[in-house]
């Protein structure tokens, strides 16, 4: 997939998106094949723990369609301009999300219009460094995933399932093709899990249940790291970070 020989016309704003992205320990990308899965969530509760055990940690948002973690935090904080772009801090997460560019206007971009603001972000930002940017995904494999797949080329994608064979046909699928185009892929964590489940091909980092609390818990920090749900994830980040 790389770049034809020759064709010379490298925007220079990917170099400068290497460059930040280089800074960064480990680029932890929350993906799946499907919406309504978790993503958000996961990828909040991620950042939240990991926050809490001592890593320097930043959380973006990159769903530009439909941006989630504002609301999941409670607040969004703001970024600031010097020299670049500097994240918001909230609850000792550096935090950017796509809701700070669109406001609460419906973000309706065309293609090339996502790769350009997904390039801009990443080539502006100055996260400093960080040991963990967790990247709360679209679903699917847009154009987010394939600019992601070649600007931060060591990232390690986190693939959120169900159990449910019409989600896990597709993550499958997923997982091959993160493979298949040179990505590291630590591992599917199954969320909505309700019975043991096994996986071929592919790490099991972990099981979250059905949290009835959950709900109840969107946009309150505190609350939100009691519920199960997270209980649920810091069991599969543990199994995460023993590698
Ligand atoms: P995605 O980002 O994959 O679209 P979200 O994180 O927005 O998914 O979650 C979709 C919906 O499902 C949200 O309303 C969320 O509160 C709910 N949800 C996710 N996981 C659970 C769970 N384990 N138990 C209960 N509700 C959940
Ligand atoms: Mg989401």
């Amino acid at each position: 997939m790389g770049e034809l020989a020759g064709a010379g016309e490298i925007d220079p704003r990917e170099a400068a998106a290497r460059r930040r992205l280089s800074e960064i320990g480990t680029v932890l990308p929350v993906v799946s094949s499907k919406g309504g899965v978790g993503k958000s969530l996961l990828s909040t509760v991620l950042a939240l723990l990991l926050s809490r055990r001592g890593y320097r940690t930043g959380l973006l948002d990159l769903d530009f369609h439909s941006p989630s973690v504002h609301l999941i935090l409670g607040e969004r904080g703001e970024p600031r301009e010097d020299r670049g772009l500097l994240p918001a801090e909230v609850r000792g997460l550096k935090f950017l999300s796509v809701i700070h560019f669109s406001g609460e206007r419906p973000l309706l971009l065309r293609k090339e219009g996502i790769s350009s603001s997904l390039l801009e972000l990443l080539s502006t930002t100055r996260w400093g460094a960080l040991d963990y940017l967790v990247i709360d995904m679209p679903p699917g494999s847009g154009d987010e995933l394939l600019e992601l797949l070649r600007l931060a080329r060591g990232a390690e994608f986190l693939v959120v399932s169900t159990p449910s064979r019409l989600c896990r046909e597709s993550v499958e699928r997923m997982v091959r093709g993160l493979r298949e185009a040179g990505a590291r892929v630590a591992g599917v964590v199954e969320n909505f899990s309700s019975s043991p489940s096994a996986w071929k091909g592919v790490r099991l980092l972990g099981r979250i249940g059905y949290d009835p609390e959950l709900e109840g818990a969107v946009g309150r920090v505190e609350r939100l790291l009691q519920t199960s749900f997270a209980r649920d994830a810091e069991g599969g980040l543990e199994e995460y970070l023993r590698g």
